[in-house]
């Protein structure tokens, strides 16, 4: 049998018209292209794919159910093992992952199994997912901390475990950076808010508008429940430390993404919320943050929008997909480029920033060839907004508040491999611990901290248990 060496191709809207409007970029396969798709696995025996995936899909064995038509069965096997199919399938970096350890990467392209999973996970989204199936109670009570990926994986897996699960989020719907930070045209909204009903389905409450740290301690947390998951991420913006940069014009990528996303400036006229971008947009980093924000601002009217970037492209750490789309839509890359100033106007507003040229160095502590600025290379840029994504640390109130706790270098939460951190019963996972990473590390910390949880809950019920009938004895 040959083996077609490059993966079916998704539909998706021509880059003129999709830089009008927030609507998602690709269309996702047909059932018949999905099907074409699935007999290019070549059902390996040792699986690669799987060891290649941190929330560990029987990904062949999905696979073959699509290529035999049994759509219905592929949904059940995905999830079994992922809440969150239709996010996964949209934004997981397969090509490091799963795709990168695929078999016919030998010959040709590997098999599109994120392609595939975003297929079944839309398919059971338009048919009506069915409800999951109800557990015997285990009697045991846990809090999650934060309704992003990593907390919504962790929260779905221990209430399929069969506990008692309430969520605790600061802002007034869930996701995490699914809802505020990727936009629209990547991951709509709706799908988010459909994986997130279905983890309600599996018995999971969710609490909105609870800052945990503020409105209610860890440390009470740890007195009402069994056990508490932190999975609070890394919204920390990270600065250029430049003169100039507290002008007007110049925002955090997070600011800006929040400002689209949650205050729905992307539905403008129809939320009138304050985004004020102006012609010319210069977005500082390369990472998927980065793209993120270039490419809204040219949904949002920029005339030009600037990626501007320290290292070469061969160093940008956004995903493949992101940045050859953002190249299709015009986005103008200005690589091996340093910001050093803004210059504002005589009213504080952003009119121009200075750059320097650079040269890339030997590798420096990440594996990257570090940048040497070029003397007298200087260039000033004209530009009315900055948007400034080069990274994001912690969320600080937990590892600020909650005494005792163990926190690592960059003010992440120090956890073993299975989110246990230095304190009894309190567990911490995805980006809290990691730093800023991505979106499948997150649900796969939350999949083994709920392993974990669910061994000291039922360890702790057991001990109570153990000394109860020994009181009962003596007495
Ligand atoms: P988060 O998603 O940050 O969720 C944390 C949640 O905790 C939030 O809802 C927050 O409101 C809540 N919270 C915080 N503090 C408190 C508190 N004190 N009390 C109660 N609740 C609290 N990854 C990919 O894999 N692919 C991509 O394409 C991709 N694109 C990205 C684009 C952008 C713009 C950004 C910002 C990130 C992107 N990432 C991507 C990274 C990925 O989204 C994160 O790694 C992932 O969301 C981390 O999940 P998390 O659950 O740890 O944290």
């Amino acid at each position: 049998m040959t083996v077609k060496k490059t993966k079916h191709a998704m539909p998706e809207q021509e880059p003129k018209e999709r830089i009008k409007n927030f609507k998602e970029v690709p269309y996702g396969y047909d059932e018949e292209t999905a099907i074409e798709e699935a007999k290019r696995c070549l059902q390996c025996k040792n699986k690669p794919c799987m060891e290649g995936c941190p929330v560990e899909i029987d990904i062949p064995c999905f696979i073959k159910y699509i290529a035999e038509g049994d759509f219905d069965k592929a949904a059940e096997i995905i999830k079994a093992k992922n809440s969150l199919p239709a996010v996964s399938g949209r934004v997981c970096p397969y090509e490091e992952q799963c795709e990168g350890v695929c078999t016919i990467k030998k010959i040709g392209e590997p098999v599109g199994i994120g392609r595939l999973e975003r297929f079944i996970a839309d398919y059971e989204r338009k048919k009506g997912v069915k409800n999951p199936r109800k557990v015997k109670s285990t009697g045991n009570k846990a809090a999650i901390i934060g309704a992003g990926p990593a907390g919504l994986t962790c929260a779905g897996d221990l209430a399929k475990m069969g506990h008692e699960v309430t969520v605790f989020e600061a802002f007034h719907a869930p996701g995490g950076v699914l809802m505020y930070g990727i936009p629209e045209f990547r991951l709509p909204k709706e799908i988010v808010k459909a994986e997130v009903e279905y983890i309600k389905k599996l018995g999971v409450e969710i609490k909105y508008d609870v800052v945990v740290g503020k409105t209610i301690s860890t440390e009470e947390l740890l007195d009402k429940y069994d056990a508490v998951f932190v999975g609070t991420g890394a919204g920390l913006p990270r600065f250029l430390n430049i003169p100039g940069e507290n002008l007007d014009g110049i925002y955090s990528a997070n600011e800006f993404l929040t400002r689209v996303n949650m205050m729905k400036a992307y539905k403008f006229p129809e939320y009138d919320t304050p985004i004020k971008i102006g012609d010319i947009v210069a977005t500082f980093g390369a990472g998927n943050v980065a793209m993120d924000s270039a490419r809204t601002a040219l949904r949002l009217g920029a005339k030009k929008s600037y990626i501007i970037y320290r290292r070469s492209d061969v160093e940008m750490p956004a995903r493949d997909e992101e940045i050859e789309h953002g190249k299709e839509e015009g986005i103008i890359f200005k690589l091996l480029t340093n910001p050093i100033r803004f210059i504002g106007d005589d009213k504080g507003r952003l009119k121009q920033v200075v750059c320097i040229k650079m040269k890339l160095g030997e590798p420096d502590e990440s594996g990257r060839r570090r940048p040497i600025p070029i003397s007298d290379s200087e260039e000033v840029i004209d530009i009315d907004t900055a948007i400034i994504a080069i990274g994001q640390n912690p969320n600080p109130l937990i590892p600020q508040t909650m005494k005792g706790l163990k926190i690592e270098k960059w003010g992440n939460i120090a956890t073993d491999k299975n989110g246990r951190t230095n304190i009894p019963g309190l567990f911490a996972g995805g980006d809290i611990a990691t730093g800023a990473a991505t979106v499948i590390l997150a649900m796969g910390a939350g999949k083994r901290a709920a392993r974990a949880m669910d061994e000291y809950m039922r360890s702790k019920k057991l001990k109570t248990n153990i000394s109860k009938k020994h009181k009962v004895l003596a007495y």
